[in-house]
């Protein structure tokens, strides 16, 4: 059973036809993730329709500006759903900088504070950003297993950083790019039981569909390269990523009952 650990479902032309065609390729869980408040509730009332579904709810941090206290506790509000799972996605994000640092760090602690508090893992975004990132971490309170380093996109000697602060390390289609060689090699040195895998869908599609818009039935190409990288087995990557996931994200049952 494949899993998607990352997509924005309703970011995608066609979210039902998606789903359809991604549990016909074999994935059985998809974590879709809210980027602000009406796509975080939006994704919960999928959870609602989709058996293998599951929420992580944030700002992104594109959205930092638009943070406050009263949003925040919108947010909050969402998290007795059985089936948000995650907080997020969240990070920092120093490339395009659509909301100043300053606003990114705000709603990056926020969302932390939000996660201890709950004792739920959140989803990370970093982009050009590693340093301000994991000096946050290190005089943050944060839980034993703090969340997901999402779609990453560096080389070993940054992820060891984020392992040793608990983290969780997730590819997605980048490591399946031409040009990609350090995050491959960073996927063949990290740990398999911190290992994830995604698709970040609508964007970055793997090879060989690069190009077109992403959906999670890909997600089979990034879990074949990473499979032939560690040496398995699609169906042992598989079954490791499970347990990787259901002991990140504890709210996600170890089944495998499927999608639809
Ligand atoms: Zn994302």
């Amino acid at each position: 059973m494949l899993i998607d650990s990352h997509a924005h479902i309703l970011s995608l032309e066609d979210p039902v036809g998606a789903i359809t065609r991604a549990s016909e390729a074999g994935v059985g869980k998809i974590i879709s993730i809210g980027t602000g408040i009406e796509s975080s509730k939006g994704t919960v009332e999928l959870t609602h329709k989709y058996n293998g579904i599951f929420a992580s709810v944030g700002i992104h941090p594109h959205a930092a500006s638009s943070y406050s206290d009263s949003l925040m506790g919108e947010f909050e509000a969402l998290l007795d759903e059985p089936k948000v799972v995650g907080i997020g996605e969240t990070g920092l994000d120093y490339f395009y900088m659509n909301s100043s640092k300053e606003e990114q760090m705000i709603s990056c602690e926020a969302h932390i504070d939000l996660a201890t508090k709950y004792n739920l893992p959140f989803v990370i975004h970093i982009r050009g950003a590693d340093d301000d990132l994991i000096d946050l971490f290190k005089i943050k309170d944060m839980n034993e297993n703090p969340g997901v380093i999402h779609c990453f996109s560096s080389h070993y000697e940054i992820a060891r950083k984020y392992l040793d602060l608990g983290f969780y390390i997730s590819f997605s289609g980048i490591l399946t790019f031409n040009k990609a060689d350090d995050v491959r090699a960073a996927a063949k040195n990290i740990p398999l039981d911190r290992i994830l895998y995604e698709t970040d869908s609508p964007y970055l599609a793997p090879v060989p569909k690069r190009g077109k818009k992403n959906e999670p039935a890909y997600v089979q190409y990034i879990a074949g390269l990473l499979a032939e990288i560690k040496g398995l087995s699609v169906e042992e990557l598989n079954d490791q990523v499970l347990d990787n996931i259901t002991n990140l994200f504890s709210k996600i049952p170890k089944d495998k009952t499927g999608l639809i």
